[in-house]
């Protein structure tokens, strides 16, 4: 513990694939933003971080590239990461480092002990007194309230950008853990490849995560049988053949009354827009063209992906040793991550792994708040943390 503990500023980070968040101890987040450097190509400069670097991306000029350094949930590039850090604690503290701040940074369950240290190097190179290292379940669930101290077993699945994390735990330590580098980018590519094989068209990758966010729905299967547009034209057929018949079936009435509701069973409805216009560039032609996806076509797209990220946390649930696997069917699963908030995501997972799936409060902040926690009550803890 440090002499001058007023002195010293106290941040959690969370260095997320798609996003990083700050916590400063007795003030909670104070930053937020995209996980990329934009690098120059000759000479590997670190031109803009955060913001102002995804501004640049697929928009650079030939000598900058913008990079996502975590992209697959570890560290790519060690002299990126430190760049990131030292703006994210510069940011934070300011750029007179005579009170080195203490660090704790969140890393994936699933790295290994050489990336472990090399965040931890990259973090005193930045400029920290002390490195803390916490892993993401743990962080997740303290950030999601979870008493994750009880001999209980918890169950909480982490969906960000590049991956998912799922783990079991119980008394303060992670019991069965799973990660696979396939959560929200591997969404947004199966989107791209989907308009571009179906329409020629070529999209960014912001087009793409746009297209997920505004119309994707992971509603059930049966909308990836009869994908929506398709529907909607049979179902129009339908409806012109009955208005044509002069005393049509008493059950055929009904159910054509009630196109959607069938159709959305399970699952509640929303007010997911049908469709958007989604701008790019033609594969052929080579011009800007402009045509008009379908939420059904998203839902058909992400589908490979989203049983890929299920099938992850299947692995944990097959893995869970009976006591523990007990008591999550009877707490159920925690989901949090910025990936859980594609709609009806919750309501697939329940219906795949056949445990009820809830999404946790406000989850794109559950890791940063827990790391920051964690910070504040390093005693209570420090099972869980490691320190250098
Ligand atoms: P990471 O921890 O890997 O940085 P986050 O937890 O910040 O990731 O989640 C980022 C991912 O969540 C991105 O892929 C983003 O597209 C996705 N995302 C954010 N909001 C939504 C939403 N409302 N619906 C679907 N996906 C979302
Ligand atoms: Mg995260």
């Amino acid at each position: 513990m440090s002499l001058f503990p007023h002195f010293s500023k106290r941040i959690g980070i969370d260095l997320g694939t798609a996003n990083s968040l700050v916590w400063l101890a007795g003030e909670g987040v104070v930053l937020n933003e995209p996980t990329v450097v934009a690098v120059t190509v000759d000479d590997n400069r670190v031109v803009a971080v955060g913001n102002e670097a995804k501004e640049m991306l697929g928009r650079t000029p030939g000598n900058i590239v913008a990079t996502r350094p975590m992209r697959d949930g570890v560290i790519a590039d060690y002299r990126i990461t430190e760049a990131l850090l030292s703006y994210f604690i510069d940011q934070v503290v300011g750029r007179n480092r005579f009170f080195k701040p203490e660090v704790m940074i969140c890393v994936p369950s699933g790295v290994t002990q050489v990336e472990r240290r090399a965040v931890m190097d990259a973090t005193l190179a930045a400029g920290a007194k002390v490195a803390y290292l916490i892993e993401e379940p743990l962080a997740a669930a303290i950030g999601a309230k979870i008493p994750i101290a009880q001999p209980s077993g918890h169950m909480i699945v982490d969906i960000g950008g590049g991956s998912t994390e799922a783990a079991v735990i119980s008394l303060g330590g992670v019991v069965v853990h799973n990660s696979a580098r396939v959560a929200g980018n591997k969404l947004d590519e199966a989107i791209a490849n989907y308009v571009k094989k179906k329409y020629n068209l070529i999209i960014g990758e912001r087009m793409a995560e746009m297209i997920k966010i505004t119309i994707g729905d992971a509603a059930g299967e049966e909308k990836v049988l009869v994908s929506r547009s398709s529907y909607y034209r049979e179902e129009k057929d339908r409806k012109a053949k009955i208005l044509n018949t002069k005393y049509p079936h008493p059950d055929t009435a009904i159910r054509t009354d009630q196109p959607r509701e069938r159709m959305n069973n399970d699952v509640e409805p929303t007010d997911t827009p049908e469709s958007m216009e989604v701008r790019g560039r033609d594969a052929i032609a080579g011009l800007p063209r402009m045509i008009v996806l379908t939420s059904g076509e998203v839902t058909e797209a992400m589908m490979p992906v989203l049983q890929q990220i299920v099938t992850a946390v299947k692995a944990v649930l097959e893995d869970t040793p009976p006591e523990l696997a007990a008591d999550i069917i009877d707490k159920g699963i925690v989901m949090v991550g910025g990936t859980s908030l594609l709609r009806n995501f919750d309501k697939l997972m329940t219906k795949m792994t056949g445990v009820v799936c809830h999404i946790g409060e406000d989850p794109l902040l559950c890791v940063v708040r827990g790391t920051g926690v964690a910070l504040e009550n390093l005693e209570l803890y420090k099972r869980s943390i490691s320190r250098k």
